[in-house]
């Protein structure tokens, strides 16, 4: 994070398991664009995105994991600096909602300052598959600090109020 007069400059990462959605809430909200058959490339990617709040430009550098998850070994370079964090699970797979413990304790490890978090329960367009109670979503993010949002990349619901929020509380934990 920088600051500089009147310039901001966020770093926020996406975290959780291989398919919940990641680069797709990341190319819903900084592209409104959506890829039914994304193939995750290896490496680390980001995009910046730009919000005025208080009327001060807000630049947001957003990391997506481009795969590394998979191979469980996502980089400490990658949480390097970042003040917000998304921990995604898909809600139709339950296994991605009991990773959500092993995110947190990634996360946690790598950062040494306050990080704003959201806890995401991504693919709320799949109701009549769901296997994560919004209720159960809730109760963990309350137990772990967090907070929590049902979104769709595919119908882009709550996306970008899910990134806002997180930009919005790493803006005022430093204001
Ligand atoms: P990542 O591995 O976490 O980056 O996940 P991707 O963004 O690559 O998405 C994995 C798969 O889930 C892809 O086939 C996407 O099209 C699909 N997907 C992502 N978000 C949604 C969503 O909100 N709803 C539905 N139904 N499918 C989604
Ligand atoms: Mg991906």
């Amino acid at each position: 994070m920088e600051e500089d007069g009147e310039e901001y400059l966020f770093k926020v990462v996406i975290i959780g398991d291989s398919a919940v959605g990641k680069s797709n809430l990341l190319t819903r909200y900084a592209r409104n664009e959506f890829n039914a058959n994304s193939k995750a490339t290896i490496g680390v990617e980001f995009q910046t995105h730009s919000l005025e709040i208080d009327g001060k430009e807000i630049k947001t550098q957003i990391w997506d994991t481009a795969g590394q998850e998979r191979f469980r070994a996502v980089t400490s370079a990658y949480y390097r600096g970042a003040v917000g964090a998304l921990v995604v699970y898909d809600i139709s797979r339950s296994t991605t909602f009991e990773s959500v413990h092993r995110w947190l304790h990634e996360l946690n490890t790598h950062s040494d300052t306050t990080v704003a978090k959201m806890l995401v329960g991504n693919k709320c367009d799949l109701e009549n598959i769901r296997a994560v109670s919004i209720d159960e979503g809730k109760s963990l993010a309350e137990a772990e600090g967090l907070f929590f949002i049902e979104t769709s990349a595919l119908s882009s619901t709550n996306v970008k109020t899910a990134f806002e929020i997180v930009i919005k509380e790493i803006y005022s934990n430093i204001s």
